[in-house]
């Protein structure tokens, strides 16, 4: 399988702060990848340094075979990585707003047209184009942090925690959409996680423990870890 993105060995953190101790993971073309691990262990961090907000101290990240370790963030979105943090929004701009700073990089005529797509997929948000993103319930928060992200047309979409605060009902609705578009769209996904619902729609797992990147697998394997599964799922044999 072709990688899409590299990180290898990859150290950050913040001022005197080290986090990540030489972290490194690949997403493949039109893969899903699963970053697991519990509050603290540098999942936000990494998926920080990958988008470029925060600077990698060491290692390197490439997308699409070229270094972009030193990319400004800008151009890495310009290059197709799309990042969702967790609070994924603006509360205090129009969901209207919202999609055209997500399409900030590309053309009036094409943000107009993305647009129109994301309220196909998501016709809540066009019931709502013109209310506040606080305005909006936890799981259209989600979907309107989705539709914003996609309005760059990434190839990688970067997620941090895309069911922090949302309910089982709406987790499942968030995993469903994106199933949905990485069908409709081959979007290749790397998403942070806690909630376990979402490792069923993981071709690949890792583990990231205190920075460090302590397993890699398929759901199965990960399963039949006993360590893992006590951890993770709270389930002994
Ligand atoms: P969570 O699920 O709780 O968000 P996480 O796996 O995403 O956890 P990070 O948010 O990356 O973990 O945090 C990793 C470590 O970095 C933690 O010890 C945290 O306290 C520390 N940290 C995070 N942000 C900062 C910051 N701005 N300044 C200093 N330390 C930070």
């Amino acid at each position: 399988m072709e990688v899409l993105l590299g990180v290898e060995a990859l150290e950050s953190g913040y001022g005197s702060i080290q986090v990540l101790w030489g972290s490194s993971l690949e997403v493949a073309s039109n893969q899903c990848v699963v970053l697991l691990g519990v509050n603290g262990a540098g999942k936000t961090t990494l998926l920080k340094t990958i988008a470029g907000l925060l600077p990698a101290r060491k290692g390197k990240i490439t997308f699409k075979g070229a270094d972009i370790t030193g990319l400004k963030p800008n151009s890495r979105i310009a290059g197709g990585i799309g990042y969702m943090s967790e609070l994924g929004i603006f509360p205090n701009l129009t969901v209207e707003e919202n999609l055209k700073l997500g399409g900030y990089f590309r053309s009036e005529k094409d943000n107009r047209k993305r647009a129109g797509e994301m309220y196909e997929y998501f016709p809540d948000l066009r019931a709502y184009a013109k209310k506040m993103g606080a305005s909006l319930s936890g799981g259209q928060r989600k979907m309107l942090g989705v539709a914003k992200t996609l309005m760059s047309h990434p190839g990688l979409v970067i997620m941090d925690e895309p069911s922090s605060g949302l309910s089982p009902k709406f987790v499942k609705k968030v995993i469903e959409v994106l199933k949905f578009l990485h069908e409709q769209e081959k979007l290749s996904m790397l998403i942070a996680e806690q909630n376990v619902s979402f490792l069923d729609f993981a071709q690949k797992i890792y583990i990231l423990d205190k920075g460090r990147v302590s397993f890699d697998g398929d759901v199965q394997e990960l399963k039949g870890n006993d360590t893992i599964r006590e951890t993770y799922f709270g389930i002994s044999r």
